[in-house]
């Protein structure tokens, strides 16, 4: 393909008023049917998905299956974009209809990119025919992230966006390297007394050109990329030690607990309990007095295999927390499916108009529920005095938010225990 697209801009370029089209083109979840059906048949199902793309094309153009699952299509002659997409569109609607492989009905959807090759728009780099199909790439990832079953055609916003995104993940994958990570702490208040009871961790990250980085601004690439995974395990283990030195500093506060945020993958992760109970020993601190915090869509992504690891975890001592609730699917069912500790109550219901009775009577209920199920409850995003005693008229056990403390680095979380103490 790199050859005859090479071809193509070679004449493309010598004639301006000549123009092409190339389509690159992604079978969605193609991984799953073929570890359903087997590698044989999905073989068998990519050969009759290039024989149908062939006959959508009636001769006019060129289809060549590039790696994997992903088929590229030269359509030369091309003079306006629209023409290109209705051919991907008529791609598509061709590719929705069933396969019958083996006696078995499979049914599929693709995502395309396209991008343009115009004359005197094409760039003065050697590398026209890759540079061509990067761009169709990022087009075809840009329709798969729209949630596939679409084309979407490139753009030079598209680019800078794919660019500004490499560039964020060879930083982080550098970040990781050289350490640029830090954990600040929120204190969780206990409302009764208004006594820190415990700190949630909260990575930072401090780059060197940008300065301090909140985790929304990272930690969705860290996801995608698979490298929040490091940074998780890397928040754990240096909290646990933190937590020690505090320990140490202030043998006489009562016992702090250590609260972390585990994303969904992480439960999921081979010896995950090991490494937990490895990384304890290390720091020498209690199981008890560590929490997970999760959010829903840990606990519906493989409930079966989350729920081992759950039982594992508590048996341990460990307490597990859920998350952000009242933002996710909410699903009661699993409150009792699995052993949830406590529940935190997102800082949506708290910040805006908190006097609103709506949100007020879904807190109330929440807090209600998680009593009924003997589960304690955090109030999120406490900001003001008046959202404290509402969560304290409604008996929520405990407290966070900018009205107790920002999230703090580990110097400052020392001067807040130490400002707790009598004098
Ligand atoms: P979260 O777990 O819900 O953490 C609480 C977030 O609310 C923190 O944002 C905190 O700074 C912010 N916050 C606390 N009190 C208030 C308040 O009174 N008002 C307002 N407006 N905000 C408040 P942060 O640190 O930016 O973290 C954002 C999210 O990133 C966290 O939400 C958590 O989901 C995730 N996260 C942070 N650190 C880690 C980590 O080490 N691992 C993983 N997997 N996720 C993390
Ligand atoms: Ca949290
Ligand atoms: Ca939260």
């Amino acid at each position: 393909m790199i050859k005859k697209l090479n071809q193509v801009v070679y004449r493309t370029k010598r004639q301006p008023n000549y123009s092409f089209a190339l389509l690159l083109i992604d079978i969605d979840r193609f991984k799953i049917i073929n570890d359903s059906l087997g590698y044989a048949v999905g073989d068998l199902f990519l050969r009759a998905i290039a024989r149908r793309l062939e006959k959508c094309l009636h001769g006019k153009g060129t289809v060549v299956r590039l790696w994997g699952d992903e088929f590229a299509i030269l359509l030369e002659h091309i003079s306006d974009i629209s023409v290109a997409c209705h051919i991907a569109q008529l791609i598509h609607q061709k590719l929705c209809l069933p396969f019958y492989l083996n006696g078995q009905e499979v049914l599929t959807t693709a995502s395309t990119g396209i991008v343009m090759g115009i004359g005197d728009q094409l760039s003065s780099s050697n590398n026209q025919a890759e540079d061509l199909l990067r761009n169709a790439d990022i087009a075809m990832h840009r329709a798969k992230a729209q949630g596939g079953a679409r084309y979407e055609v490139f753009d030079t916003a598209m680019y800078l966006h794919f660019q500004t995104l490499s560039q964020l993940e060879n930083d982080l994958r550098r970040a990781i390297i050289n350490n640029e990570f830090q954990v600040y702490y929120q204190p969780i208040v206990f409302l009764e007394t208004h006594k820190i009871v415990g700190f949630e961790a909260l990575v930072r990250w401090i780059h060197p050109q940008r300065g301090l980085l909140l985790p929304a601004e990272f930690l969705k690439l860290a996801e995608d990329t698979g490298l929040l995974i490091f940074i998780d395990w890397w928040v754990l283990r240096s909290a646990c030690f933190h937590m020690r030195q505090l320990q140490e500093e202030f043998p006489t506060y009562p016992p702090l607990t250590l609260s972390v945020n585990f994303s969904s993958k992480q439960f999921t992760q081979p010896n995950l309990v090991e490494k937990i109970q490895q990384i304890l020993q290390e720091t020498g601190i209690k199981a008890h007095n560590l929490r997970l915090e999760m959010t829903e869509s840990a606990m519906i992504k493989d409930s079966e295999a989350v729920s081992a690891t759950f039982a594992q975890l508590k048996a341990l001592g460990i307490n597990l927390y859920i998350d952000d609730f009242g933002t996710g699917y909410s699903s009661l069912s699993y409150l009792h499916r699995f052993p949830i500790d406590t529940i935190k109550i997102d800082r949506s219901f708290m910040n805006s108009n908190n006097s609103h009775t709506e949100k007020l009577a879904i807190v109330r209920a929440i807090v209600t529920l998680a009593h009924t199920l003997n589960m304690d409850v955090i109030a999120e995003g406490v900001e003001t005095v008046e959202q404290l005693s509402q969560m304290t008229e409604m008996q929520c056990e405990y407290g966070q938010g900018y009205l107790f403390s920002k999230p703090v680095n580990s110097h400052a979380m020392k001067a807040l225990i130490a400002a707790q103490l009598p004098c």
